[in-house]
């Protein structure tokens, strides 16, 4: 036993002299600190987690934070946040209470033409084992009487729900640490080499040295692919949330668009705009994200709004995941996607064992990079 901690102790400081972790996730985010948390629960990785800023300090900050499945198409994509929305119950007995709640989701429809959409979304999701309701008006409002009785109908499915992100990301970080994960916050990248098998990461605090590297940059993804010598497909697209003063609880389910907190206060958000990183907030935005939540459920309008933010969203080009390794460059991993938050456990689960084992429980080649033409590293 004594022989054992000697040699850990050994291994730490060795470590510490030569910076040479096996991985080195970049980003820590919903993502990067999912990857490095699931990681580590196998403690066969020497694992070093950087962040330019601290973990909520990206998009994962400034999120609805909806652990959103059963309008996401096609099926394949709704699967894939099925089966992360079921490691939700799991994940917080490993790593404490998130405020995951599977609240169950309504997404309303205002006229019959769209009606007929969700009872093909309903005969899809199926296919793939996502059950929806598609309610009628008096069956939508006896579940949510504040929805207004302008709605011709809704979706509604039992697997929807959404989580406490400040609570989620922090306790990724948490049980990272505590499971051995080194940490360097506040340190920006700002370079990446490789050289033979081992990539130099050139940050503002000094080099570290590792066998492999994940990216999880979210909007500054591009940034960091071109220091890999790639175009990263990704866009920034804002989105501005309008935030109600804390009102007795009176939403049940999470509304497409809008939750209500645990504290109270009401959260309402859709807008998307590609702006770059331009975190403002905007009055004309605000006011049609006021309009929206309005026309969704009335009695807001007597809500004050005391807080409005922004994010930015990392948009893959076509909507979907990316997940893969750099072509022509092994061990160096990119993973950028919106739904982060309702796709983390998965993502966090899937590039453990791709780290780990070189395969995967879910077939990944969706997710490549293979997808989009004339991705090429140096
Ligand atoms: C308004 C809005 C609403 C949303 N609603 C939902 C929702 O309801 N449900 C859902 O599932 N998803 C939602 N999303 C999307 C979700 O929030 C994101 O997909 C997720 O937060 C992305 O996490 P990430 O870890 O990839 O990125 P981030 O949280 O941005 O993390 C990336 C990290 O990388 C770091 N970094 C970048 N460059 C460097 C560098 N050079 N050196 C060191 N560190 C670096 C950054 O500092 C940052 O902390 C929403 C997004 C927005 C904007």
């Amino acid at each position: 036993m004594w022989y054992r901690y000697l040699v850990n102790q050994w291994k730490m400081v060795n470590h510490k002299m030569d910076n040479l972790f096996d991985v080195i996730v970049v980003g820590s985010g919903v993502i990067g600190s999912s990857v490095a948390y699931h990681l580590s629960e196998s403690k066969k990785h020497e694992v070093l987690l950087i962040d330019k800023g601290f973990p909520l300090s990206g998009t994962s900050g400034s999120t609805q934070a909806w652990v959103w499945v059963h309008s996401k198409t096609p099926s394949w994509y709704g699967e894939l946040s099925m089966l992360s929305a079921e490691l939700y119950p799991f994940l917080e007995k490993k790593i404490g209470d998130v405020e995951y709640k599977r609240t169950g989701g309504i997404a309303p429809f205002f006229n019959e033409a769209e009606r007929e959409s969700a009872l093909r979304l309903a005969e899809k999701q199926a296919e793939v084992g996502i059950e929806i309701e598609v309610l009628n008006r008096e069956e939508v409002l006896e579940k949510e009487p504040s929805l207004s009785p302008e709605i011709a109908g809704a979706t509604f499915s039992k697997i929807d729900g959404n989580v406490n992100p400040f609570r989620l990301v922090e306790l990724y970080v948490k049980a990272a640490r505590k499971n051995g994960v080194h940490c360097s916050f506040y340190n920006p990248v700002n370079d990446i080499e490789k050289s033979g098998d081992i990539f130099q990461v050139k940050t503002q605090k000094g080099s570290f040295r590792s066998k492999k590297i994940v990216l999880a940059g979210g909007p500054w993804s591009k940034e960091l692919g071109k220091m890999l010598g790639m175009d990263m497909p990704v866009k920034q697209v804002r989105g501005q949330i309008l935030v109600t003063e804390p009102l007795q609880p009176f939403l049940k389910y999470t509304i497409g668009g809008i939750r209500q907190a645990d504290n109270g206060e009401v959260l309402i958000g859709y807008s998307k705009e590609e702006v770059g990183y331009d975190r403002r907030s905007t009055l004309d935005v605000m006011q049609q994200t006021a309009r929206m939540a309005i026309d969704f459920i009335p009695a807001l309008s007597k809500a004050n709004i005391v807080r409005c933010f922004s994010g930015i969203r990392v948009m893959p080009e076509d909507g979907f995941p990316i997940l893969d390794e750099v072509p022509g460059m092994e061990g160096a991993y990119v993973i950028a996607m919106h739904s982060g938050i309702t796709l983390s456990p998965l993502i966090g689960t899937l590039m453990t064992e791709l780290l780990t084992e070189g395969e995967t429980s879910i077939n990944l080649s969706r997710f490549s990079l293979e997808r989009f033409n004339g991705i090429q590293s140096r």
